[in-house]
């Protein structure tokens, strides 16, 4: 069949660019290299869509949660993972969780019931040269193609492993304690915050560092020598009890202007600090600098909050270290997800740098509605930055930090924020109305 569109990859993202692009009546090639004998190191089977490992398509509350509203805005867009997911859905409280199998036999019989839509199984080595393609082969995207992508966006701006260090939403930062400035207070600006520890609160802490519980690596993820350019934290605290105070935590340079004296009129330098560096272009969320760590979540929590500065902080996401392919999008991706020097190739699911199941799967529902708006001739106009699908794309395709650009799920950090009048225990409330509101407005812009 001739095609108008070839999607590589059939997981969660290609699954939903397919069947959106498929019943505007487009024309699609689905390749998924799975059914070929070939498998990732995570994949057990060869359907479609295959959750790799959790059920869970996280939390179904669209007035509380980022996720629970991504939810609502894919099925006001007619995803086909939302609709197979409620087919498949199993008790999970206010959680949506699924029967796998289920699930994926419901995207693929969906899939295959659509005229215009081939699926076939074969693998792809090269970036094609021409004609619309999507690239949607995720964060397990198989060697020789992944050499072919690094090939066309340059080496360094295709990672094999995310490096999560924990961003903190910046309005649960205490900061009475913690102070902005720039090491050496270099630059015009003060970029940093400064979380200051004396020699018992950094002694305390790395001792916690040491003893607290961690994730272990998949074999497949340990034997992979890229983990020594990207240490966990506590990793570098085993390595001794000064290699994080000459490491990350360096308190050099750093006046704690709270501590000034006739003598010492800027201030004195902590005994160790903690950093954080703006994360995205709102100013919403910050990176815990260095911070990588395998520790588990709760154990993070609990031990990142003894930190001065952020006892009541608020996590937008943990850290984490996983084999994980993306593109630094930011930088190489157009604000429709194509790769600037080749715009024929647009990129969906985790491998722009989205996070999650769910957060894959709406950015293969996008590249699906760009591409067909594309094929239409019709100006495409993004979903609001006010909602949830807005927000992520807003992020990945240019509002992120680049240099320190790391997989990021959906959470309200990424969206602006309400109005200051609007009380804190309301926000949430106040981001889901205005997004529903406004994804309403811009629904009638989609074509067919
Ligand atoms: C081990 C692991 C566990 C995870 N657990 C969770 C979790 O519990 N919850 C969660 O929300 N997220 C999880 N994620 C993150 C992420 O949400 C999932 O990986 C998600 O499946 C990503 O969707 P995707 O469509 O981008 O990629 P995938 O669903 O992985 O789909 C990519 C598809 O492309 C195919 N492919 C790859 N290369 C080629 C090629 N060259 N030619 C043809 N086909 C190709 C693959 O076989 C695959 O079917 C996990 C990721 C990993 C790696």
């Amino acid at each position: 069949m001739q095609y108008d569109v070839h999607i590589i990859g059939g997981g969660l993202a290609g699954s939903e660019a397919a069947w959106q692009l498929a019943r505007r009546g487009l024309r699609v090639r689905l390749s998924e290299m799975r059914g070929t004998g070939e498998r990732s190191p995570a994949h057990q089977t060869d359907a479609l869509a295959e959750l790799v490992c959790s059920n869970s398509f996280r939390s179904d509350d669209d007035e509380k949660n980022a996720v629970g509203l991504l939810h609502h805005e894919m099925r006001q867009c007619g995803s086909l993972v939302m609709a197979a997911a409620a087919k498949a859905q199993v008790p999970a409280g206010s959680a949506l969780a699924v029967d796998r199998d289920v699930f994926s036999a419901e995207v693929e019989a969906a899939l295959a019931a659509q005229p215009t839509l081939e699926i076939v199984r074969e693998r792809i080595d090269r970036l094609p040269d021409a004609g619309l393609t999507i690239i949607a082969t995720g964060p397990l995207t198989a060697e020789a193609l992944a050499g072919s992508i690094g090939a066309a966006t340059g080496a360094d701006s295709l990672a094999f492993f995310d490096a999560i260090a924990p961003i903190v939403y910046r309005d649960s930062i205490d900061m009475d304690v913690c102070w902005m400035a720039s090491r050496w207070d270099k630059g015009e600006t003060k970029d940093y915050i400064n979380c200051p520890m004396t020699k018992e609160q950094y002694l305390a802490f790395h001792a916690g560092l040491i003893a607290g519980e961690k994730t272990e690596f998949k074999e497949w993820e340990a034997n992979t020598p890229y983990f020594q350019a990207c240490m966990p934290i506590e990793v570098m605290a085993e390595r001794g009890v000064e290699t994080l105070r000459f490491g990350p935590m360096k308190p050099v340079g750093l006046d704690d202007p709270r501590t000034a004296s006739e003598q010492f009129p800027n201030g004195r330098w902590p005994y160790a600090v903690v950093q954080l560096r703006q994360d995205n272009k709102l100013g919403t969320i910050w990176n815990m600098v260095g911070f990588q760590t395998k520790l588990k979540h709760a154990e993070q929590v609990r031990l990142f909050r003894t930190i001065p500065g952020l006892e009541n902080a608020e996590f937008a996401r943990l850290g984490g270290l996983h084999r994980n392919t993306f593109l630094n999008s930011p930088v190489l991706l157009d604000r429709q997800l194509r790769l600037k020097t080749a715009p024929h190739v647009r990129f969906a699911g985790q491998i722009t740098g989205c996070e999650g199941y769910v957060e894959s799967a709406a950015v293969g529902l996008m590249t699906g509605l760009m591409t067909a708006a594309e094929i239409a001739g019709h100006d495409w106009q993004a979903p609001p930055r006010t909602t949830a699908m807005g927000a992520l794309l807003a992020h990945i395709t240019g509002d992120a930090e680049a240099e320190s650009y790391q997989p990021m799920n959906v959470n309200f950090g990424l969206f602006p924020p309400p109005p200051p009048e609007v009380k804190k225990k309301q926000r949430k409330e106040a981001y889901t109305a205005r997004a529903k509101a406004d994804l309403d407005l811009w629904l009638p812009s989609l074509v067919g």
